[in-house]
This record gives structure tokens, sequence and C-alpha cells, in this order.
């Protein structure tokens, strides 16, 4: 019970986050993909939102993409 309800007020924090930079509707759409795989991500996979140049990436759920983006930005 208590892990569920942690788990809701993340997602509320997430959305209020991603909408205030303004991507929410973007991956409700399913129209942002992990910056480094390419797939679609969705709130549920969303793992990080990562600041680029000119724009803002996501990354997807995978350790992997993680792992990459930790090396590139090290
Ligand atoms: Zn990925």
């Amino acid at each position: 019970m208590e892990r569920h309800r942690l788990r809701a007020v993340y997602e509320d924090d997430l959305i209020k986050l991603l909408e205030s930079i303004g991507i929410k509707r973007a991956i409700e759409k399913g129209e942002l993909k992990c910056h480094v795989c390419n797939e679609v991500v969705t709130i549920d996979s969303l793992q990080a939102i990562i600041p680029l140049k000119k724009n803002i990436g996501v990354l997807c759920s995978k350790t992997t993409c993680l792992n990459k983006i930790e090396l590139e930005t090290r």
C-alpha cells in the first residue's frame, strides 16, 4: 500500500515536470524517442531526462542506455 502511494505521487510530479519543460504532449503521443536506442519512450518507460544543446532528450528504461549516457557525459 505504502509503496503504491509513493509511486502515484512520483508519477504526478513527473507529469508536472514534463509539462513544465513542454514535452508532456509529445510523450503522450509517442513522439519522443530514446536518445540512445531510438525507441519510443512513454511515461511508463521514461527513465531520465537529459539536457541537450538545443533541446531535451529522454532515456528509455534500459540500463544499457543510461550507462551509455553516463559514459558520454563523463
Ligand atoms: Zn534506450
